[in-house]
């Protein structure tokens, strides 16, 4: 929207949370998001964190208050935060700096980016400290050989210096491995970014039990190269909408409480 063509007393100011009906709808998902790695165990405790753009806000994204469980978020108790890390809607409810530091910086570093997701699942975190990261054990392992970036661990937080090393291993890729920490998937709409992170994150689980269970059989590096050259679909940017919208009806179906 071009604001000229906006009365001055609409527009949105600083200490105003946007309103928009696409706004609305980015709060919904992304709550739903929250519900959803909750449904499966995903979260850890209050310490991870899923955020999503809002266009047209000056780098506004939103993001979940401090000490909130992920069970607990809603499209409506999301906090709308500013460049510099502050809830715009002024309540005073705090947000944890150590996270959305890593949120700012992918948003900075990569403008196509419309949400960002940080887990420490048992299995993600596993693979992150395994010196061979993600191998090809299943046919998402295969296809996302290359797409990958490593971070290594260099102390909580996320240091003005340690920035420019993270956005030099996140590169182009959209989904990284902060080693001895966790996992990381960004994408061109929540749907892409929560796919990205569900598959990642089913490949760790089942790389982890494959080891565990015996010495793993990989496709000769011939017939993965195949794969990621006719792979379909993955880098798409609608790249996981239908299966994300189904979750959302099934969400619906269970606990629309997320909606409010
Ligand atoms: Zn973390």
């Amino acid at each position: 929207m071009n604001t000229a063509t906006v009365p001055a007393s609409t527009r949105p100011t600083e200490s105003t949370p946007s309103l928009s009906a696409d706004a609305s709808s980015i709060r919904r998902n992304l709550a739903a998001c929250y519900r959803m790695f909750a449904q499966r165990g995903m979260d850890d405790l209050i310490y991870t964190h899923l955020s999503a753009r809002l266009p047209g806000s000056n780098g506004r994204f939103l993001f979940i208050p401090f000490g909130m469980l992920f069970d607990e978020v809603t499209a409506s108790n999301l906090l709308e935060v500013d460049a510099a890390g502050n809830d715009v809607s002024g309540s005073g409810t705090a947000v944890n700096p150590a996270g959305w530091v890593v949120h700012r910086t992918v948003y900075d570093a990569v403008p196509t980016a419309q949400c960002v997701m940080h887990l420490h699942t048992i299995c993600g975190t596993a693979v992150s400290a395994q010196k061979d990261g993600l191998l090809p054990v299943n046919q998402f392992g295969i296809t996302y050989a290359g797409q990958i970036g490593y971070h290594d661990y260099d102390g909580p937080g996320l240091r003005p210096d340690e920035q420019k090393r993270f956005v030099a291993n996140l590169g182009s890729k959209r989904m990284m491995f902060l080693r001895n920490h966790g996992t990381l998937t960004w994408g061109r709409s929540i749907a892409e970014a929560f796919t990205l992170m569900h598959y990642l994150e089913r490949t760790c689980e089942i790389q982890v039990a494959a080891q565990g269970s015996g010495t793993l059989a990989l496709p000769p590096q011939a017939i993965i190269d195949a794969t990621v050259a006719t792979a379909q679909g993955v880098g798409d940017a609608s790249f996981g909408r239908i299966g994300f919208e189904a979750l959302v009806r099934r969400l619906d179906r269970t606990d629309p409480s997320y909606r409010h």
